[in-house]
């Protein structure tokens, strides 16, 4: 059986079930389940960060404000 690396768990899985990923500093591979869980992870993480948003509306609006104009000041 092959398997690989895999950087997220820092063991080893077969290759039938990851992912060779580019980043910068070469080809890794990762395990299917864990860029599952990743994902799955962020959407819940979205969803939380909505409710928070909205109970301090004021607070990360205006700090929303200011990444904004900073985004800005740099094109491209
Ligand atoms: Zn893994």
């Amino acid at each position: 059986m092959t398997t690989a690396y895999c950087y997220h768990c820092g063991r080893h899985h077969p290759i039938e079930e990851m992912r060779q990923l580019v980043t910068k500093t070469g080809k890794r591979w990762r395990c299917i389940k864990s860029i599952e869980a990743t994902k799955a992870g962020r959407e819940t993480r979205d969803a939380f960060g909505k409710r928070v948003t909205a109970d301090n509306k004021s607070q990360c609006q205006s700090k929303a404000r200011i990444t904004l104009n900073a985004g800005q000041q740099t094109p491209g």
